[in-house]
């Protein structure tokens, strides 16, 4: 099933028959088994206990039209063919929306990570990598971390290939990029302010926020707003909520995180999650996992707008009942893209030999934003459209030109 309405984006940009047919589809998808002897422990595998362990894997290429197909390693117990197809076309929108030369992509591995040693995470990676090296060697899907894969695990993947362009989202002692772990949430944040801008008329100094999830993207979105001076009201991760009306105070609160391993009972009055996405805010930040704000709860959201900086935070019954009642909500595909383009700038250095500083990473990060921005909300308020239909509609228009460059298609 595709992540976009073609009946409705057709309605905003011309698109022929030939590019929709193209881009409903994956280009091309890659199914394997990874089979490894392990011992639990990570010990030997010639030990008598050892295990057989057997994970389906997937790589999709959705569409690479713009350039090479890009898009995290996902290693999770949930991972299957049709959702790692998902978030391969979710990486199409978002690296044609910002403008970078990649194309979209994803690959999973069927495998809880909790379970994993560290020395059979290793030698699971190095498997992976054995049986799609020519995808990784070409240089034709290049990886970066996603959920249950790490920075150390992208290390692995560059000590195999030796070459580190084939992968993204490295330590940055190890080829990675001083400024990636952070640029997801400093998009979010670089967003949220244009957008209180944009859409409220409002600096987003002195604005209060709600922010679901303390993990890399909520916990720097977190601290990128309150350098601009917002003001951080609620913040909730799996474990809870905490609440203080004068803001939070962050380093505390990072300090119990690093403490006990969560955000509740933190410092601050106790509330749920349910809690958090009701709360009486300026802006509502679900920056954790997908589908919290449906039709039974999106009524109860009194903030004025909403920034998704998770992937898919919000069906679509409950976007519809956002957008009834006049709440603007910014698109992830938008909001969140802040990762990608530090990866392309990790892609450039690593291919280039530059040393780059984490100040123009970020400069880099925040000018693609923007130019994505602005397209999208004047697009939006021209045709009088959601800012997500705006920025599909501004996706796939890059891509019907694309492809039309390279011959793919008629025109
Ligand atoms: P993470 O694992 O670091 O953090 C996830 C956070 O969500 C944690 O605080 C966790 O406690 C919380 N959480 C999990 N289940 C929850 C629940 N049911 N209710 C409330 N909180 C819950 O993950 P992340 O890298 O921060 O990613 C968060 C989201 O952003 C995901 O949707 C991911 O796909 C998306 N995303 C991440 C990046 C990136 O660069 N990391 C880039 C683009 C999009």
């Amino acid at each position: 099933m595709n992540t976009i309405d073609f009946s409705q984006v057709k309605q905003v940009v011309e698109v022929p028959d030939a590019a929709e047919r193209l881009l409903s589809k994956s280009e091309k998808e890659i199914s394997f088994s990874l089979n490894l002897l392990l011992h639990p422990s990570g010990r030997d595998a010639r030990c008598t206990d050892a295990e057989l362990v057997e994970a389906d894997a997937f790589v999709v290429y959705h569409n690479t039209a713009r350039g090479p197909a890009k898009g995290g390693l996902r290693i999770w117990p949930t991972v299957t063919l049709e959702h790692t197809r998902t978030l391969a076309e979710l990486m199409t929108w978002k690296t044609a929306l910002v403008g970078i030369p990649f194309g979209g992509g994803k690959s999973g591995i069927r495998l809880d990570p909790r379970t994993l040693s560290r020395v059979s995470k290793t030698a699971i990676i190095k498997e992976y990598v054995h049986m799609i090296s020519a995808e990784l060697h070409s240089g034709a899907y290049v990886p970066a971390p996603d959920l249950g894969s790490t920075d150390a695990d992208m290390a692995v993947i560059y000590g195999e290939t030796h070459r580190p362009e084939s992968v993204t989202g490295k330590p940055p002692r190890v080829g990675g990029l001083p400024g990636r772990r952070e640029a997801t949430g400093f998009g979010v944040c670089h967003i949220t302010a244009l957008a209180s801008e944009a859409l409220l008329g409002r600096n987003v100094e002195g604005l209060r926020v709600a922010v679901q999830g303390f993990g890399n993207v909520g916990r720097w979105t977190c601290r990128f707003l309150h350098e601009r001076g917002a003001k951080l009201v609620a913040v909730s991760d799996i474990t809870g909520g905490v609440y203080r009306d004068q803001g939070l105070d962050l380093d505390q609160l990072e300090q119990h995180v690093a403490r006990t391993g969560g955000v509740a009972e933190g410092p601050g009055d106790r509330i749920t999650n349910a809690d958090l996405l009701a709360m009486e805010v300026d802006i509502l930040i679900p920056a954790a996992v997908e589908g919290v704000l449906t039709e039974e709860n999106a009524g109860a959201v009194k903030a004025k707008l909403v920034v998704e900086a998770a992937n898919d935070p919000i069906t679509p019954a409950g976007e519809q009942v956002l957008l009834d009642n006049g709440l603007p909500v910014v698109p992830d595909i938008l909001a969140n893209s802040g990762g990608v383009v530090a990866s392309y700038v990790e892609w450039h250095q690593a291919k280039s030999g530059a040393i780059t500083r984490a100040r123009e990473t970020y400069h880099t990060v925040a000018e693609q934003l923007e130019a994505a921005f602005h397209r999208v909300s004047e697009l939006a308020k021209e045709k009088r459209i959601s800012q997500r239909l705006a920025a599909q509609a501004v996706a796939v228009e890059e891509l019907v030109a694309t492809m039309k460059d390279r011959g793919w298609i008629p025109g």
